[in-house]
């Protein structure tokens, strides 16, 4: 039995596709329902942010979650496959009006990335005032919270509609299968042959 977290939405919905493609069956949450038991496998429903605490903390042996976040949260758990979905970019935000001044003494950045934020900045030698928000990034340079913004960028219409565009690209981010390490050795084998089912799929899928 592998107990596998995935993050509600669109990337939860297109790795079950991977599943049904694989597998065959309905592998498919009921309304409302946080766990989905299918065969050997046991799904759970839970926000993308969550996914790498049940795996960090084995409640789930493996999972699907951003790159993004597990940068972010500098996560101690076992990497196995870009599974190439959800792509997006971490980029800095700035108003259409304005330029990014690298030799501004301390540029005000709003972001929930806020590891990602100052390693970037701290590489570049920098120094900033993070400004830590949990939604809504895009609001904070139009009102003088903030001189740029931190922020995913998936079409870029947020920035667009809000008068901002993008300053420059971080990292580009996508969908990681990741594993619990516990279970990575204690589940060795059941990993192992659902990770090369997976990439297999996920190269035909591209
Ligand atoms: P877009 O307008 O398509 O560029 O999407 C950007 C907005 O959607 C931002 O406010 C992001 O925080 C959010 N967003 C887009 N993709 C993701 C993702 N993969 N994970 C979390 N938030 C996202």
């Amino acid at each position: 039995m592998l107990t596998i977290a995935l993050p509600k939405g669109r990337i939860a919905e297109e790795t079950l596709e991977i599943f049904t493609h694989i597998f065959g069956g309905e592998f498919e949450f009921e309304s409302r329902k946080l766990i989905l038991d299918i065969g050997e496998f046991r799904f759970l429903n839970v926000r993308n942010q969550d996914v790498p605490t049940y795996v960090e903390h084995g409640a789930a042996d493996i999972g699907v979650v951003g790159l993004d976040v597990i940068t972010e949260k500098e996560l101690d758990i076992v990497n196995l496959l870009d599974m190439q979905l959800g792509k997006c970019k971490v980029s800095i935000g700035i108003k259409n009006e304005d330029e990014l001044d690298w030799s501004k003494p301390n540029i005000k950045v709003a972001t929930k990335m806020v590891n990602i934020t100052r390693d970037y900045f701290s590489q570049k030698a920098v120094g900033v005032e993070i400004i830590k928000l949990y939604g809504s990034i895009e609001l904070a340079p139009l009102v003088g919270l903030s001189d740029v913004i931190v922020d995913i960028v998936d079409t870029g219409n947020t920035m667009r509609e809000n008068g901002l565009k993008v300053a420059e690209d971080i990292m580009e981010s996508s969908a990681y299968l990741i594993a619990n390490k516990n279970s990575f050795y204690a589940k060795k084998d059941e990993i192992l042959s659902l990770y090369e089912k997976i990439k297999m799929a996920v190269e035909s899928r591209n």
